[in-house]
């Protein structure tokens, strides 16, 4: 579901642009969807959308992108930021949509739904739950 959006000067704002506008620290309408992002990210085929799909939900007030996989399959190496023309670090803006859904106090993993053969190294845990978990 969109959030409302309105005319501020002459550009669009809503209650979720300026949300990762402030969480993120970066300019979500330099990006002009040249898809460069998108085209170097190295996790982009386990991903439901696309890094420049999800900056451009986003643009778009979009609330859906709050439900996509892609943030949290998202691993911050930044591949997509140095590729960028538009300066964009997409990796801000993954892990800012990742905080406003874990702000809702959701856990996105829960270590009781891991399967005995999901088990993973301690270490490999320590970092998922700190990522997906409030
Ligand atoms: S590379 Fe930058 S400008 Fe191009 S689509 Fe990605 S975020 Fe937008
Ligand atoms: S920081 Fe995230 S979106 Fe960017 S290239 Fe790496 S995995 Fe893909």
């Amino acid at each position: 579901m969109a959030h409302e959006l309105r005319l501020t000067g002459e550009r669009l704002t809503g209650e979720l642009v300026a949300k990762v506008e402030e969480l993120s620290g970066e300019n979500l309408y330099a990006c002009f969807q040249c898809g460069k992002c998108s085209a170097g990210c190295l996790f982009a085929d386990h991903m439901d959308l696309l890094p420049s799909q999800v900056l451009r939900l986003v643009q778009l007030g979009d609330e859906d992108v709050l439900s996509a996989q892609a943030p949290w399959v998202c691993a911050s190496c930044l591949a997509c930021a140095v590729r960028c023309p538009k300066g964009v670090d997409i990796a801000k803006v993954m892990e800012a949509i990742r905080l406003i859904s874990l702000r809702k106090g959701e856990p996105h993993l829960s270590p009781r739904a891991l399967a005995k053969e999901e088990r993973l190294p301690q270490i490999a845990l320590v970092g998922a739950f700190r990522k997906m978990t409030p």
